[in-house]
């Protein structure tokens, strides 16, 4: 999509901190860490959230996940938390799918 950040990001168009792509997936680090560990996992195709999704996006949303436990595994994490956040309500300001993979420091819960 012309208009989505991180479909740019993506197509290398705009800076980004990238640590991991493949032909599925790409992971970067957040712009506003809001945490030690603040990594963004994004599908390479545009998908715009968890809402809508269909059944055979089952793989797509489980590699995101595989991604997510990968590089927590490499930056030797512990505990980690994975947040998609959904909706504006939900706090999803970019609207192109993406896991959080936050880590470093203790969370509370619930999560605000
Ligand atoms: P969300 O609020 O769940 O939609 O998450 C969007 C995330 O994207 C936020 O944590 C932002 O800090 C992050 N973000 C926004 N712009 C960029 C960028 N250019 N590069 C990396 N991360 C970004
Ligand atoms: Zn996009």
């Amino acid at each position: 999509m012309d208009d989505c950040l991180f479909c740019k990001i993506v197509a290398k168009k705009l800076p980004a901190q990238v640590i991991y792509e493949d032909d599925d997936a790409v992971a970067f680090e957040d712009i506003h860490p809001q945490a030690p560990t603040h990594t963004l996992i994004v599908p390479r195709h545009h998908v715009a959230g968890l809402k809508g999704l269909s059944h055979d996006d089952g793989a797509l949303v489980g590699r995101l996940m595989v991604v997510a436990s990968q590089l927590a595994r490499k930056k030797g994490l512990e505990s980690f938390r994975t947040v998609i956040n959904t909706g504006p309500g939900a706090g999803q300001t970019v609207f192109h799918l993406h896991l959080h993979l936050l880590g470093g420091r203790p969370m509370g819960w619930p999560p605000g």
